[in-house]
């Protein structure tokens, strides 16, 4: 018989930091550092079988749907360089105003036929100040609560008041989204027209409004897996309530169209890392999973994701809503509309010690 090479020293340490996580103590630095630069199928396959019993663990069976209307598209003052909807690059991304009712009627209408729990308000501007446009935001998210078919949720963009995120909360808004989208370090290699900084204090303005948190990242831009994990460390000491990955889909026009894609195992890798370093939350796969993931998209849950964004996403393309239920039956797991989505203590006393 052939012997087969089993390093021992991966497997007890990895054991080690997963019984650690399981039994809700966190890991260090070094661990995750350790964990992102893990390489090899059979290295990163054990990685993700103790991924999948945190996810387990903490999150049982249920995996949660969001989903997204773009609201007001095109024309971004910003400059986001993986971004279809900037006014910096030509992209056949649609342009249109902020929407009237109906379509966002529309949208919580579909969202609840397939089951969704949030429908989240996207905008594609810098931020949102006091004014009509407020007063417009407001309303639909109004109009989307009273429905009572879904939760309504939002991101739209910078905040810089108090008084909006209070307004926000007044009208009915639960969770919104705002991601760091990288690294601190890495920010500025993909923005420059706003800062990290406006970023964490949109997220304590809508944290001292009572709203939860909805903040990740993008990766495959060029950062390093230092950057990938800082980014996991930084929402970890935000305390988000969820997680969403997105994993880059190079769009034409933009300054990142021509960026190399992640191999399949390197996201896979990511996600069961965040789960170490983030074991109360829900991750959440977001834009890009079905073009870099391909055939091992159903992968993702094993790797430790307990959410999903379902339906298109702002400016790509997604596989059918029945074809992702499906994929969650087959893995035998439960797609969730009715659970509070982000209603969850995310902190365990080792992150409340770590922010205070
Ligand atoms: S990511 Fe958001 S802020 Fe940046 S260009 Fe796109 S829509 Fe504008």
């Amino acid at each position: 018989m052939p012997s087969v090479a089993f390093d021992t020293t991966l497997h007890d340490r990895l054991g080690e930091l997963g019984q650690r996580v399981l039994g809700g103590g966190s890991i260090d630095r070094d661990d995750a550092r350790w964990l992102f630069e893990l390489e090899g199928t059979a290295d990163i396959f054990e990685l993700i079988a103790w991924a999948n019993r945190i996810r387990e663990h903490f999150k049982g069976n249920k995996i949660h749907l969001c989903s997204i209307v773009n609201a007001k598209a095109g024309s971004c003052s910003e400059n986001c360089k993986f971004c279809a909807q900037s006014s910096f690059y030509q992209t056949e991304s649609p342009k249109y105003g902020f929407v009237d009712p109906e379509p966002v009627e529309a949208a919580a209408q579909e969202a609840n036929q397939n089951n969704v729990t949030a429908l989240g308000i996207v905008a594609a501007w810098k931020g949102l100040d006091e004014g009509p446009m407020l007063d417009e935001v407001c309303d639909r998210i109004r109009e989307i609560k009273d429905g009572g078919k879904v939760r309504p949720d939002a991101s739209l963009g910078l905040i810089k008041k108090q008084e909006v995120a209070n307004r926000l909360k007044d009208a009915g808004l639960e969770c919104y989204g705002h991601n760091l989208e990288s690294s601190r370090r890495f920010f500025p290699e993909h923005c420059t027209t706003h800062s990290y900084e406006e970023r964490l204090d949109t997220i304590g303005y809508l944290k001292q409004a009572g709203i939860k948190i909805c903040s990740g990242g993008i990766i495959g831009m060029g950062e390093t897996r230092q950057d990938r994990c800082d980014l996991a460390w930084e929402l970890r000491a935000i305390g988000a309530n969820v997680v969403p990955i997105n994993i880059l889909n190079p769009i034409p026009g933009t300054p990142f169209e021509k960026i190399e894609k992640l191999p399949p195992m390197e996201i896979l890798k990511t996600i069961a890392c965040f789960r170490f370093i983030l074991p109360r939350q829900e991750i959440m796969i977001a834009g890009g999973r079905t073009v870099n993931l391909r055939d091992l998209q159903s992968m993702i849950f094993a790797a430790g994701a307990s959410a999903l964004m379902v339906g298109n996403y702002l400016t790509t393309l997604n596989q059918s809503v029945e074809k992702d239920l499906q994929m969650i039956k087959d893995l035998g797991l439960d797609p969730d509309w009715d659970a509070d989505f982000a209603d969850q203590d995310v902190m365990n006393p080792a992150e409340v010690a770590l922010q205070g």
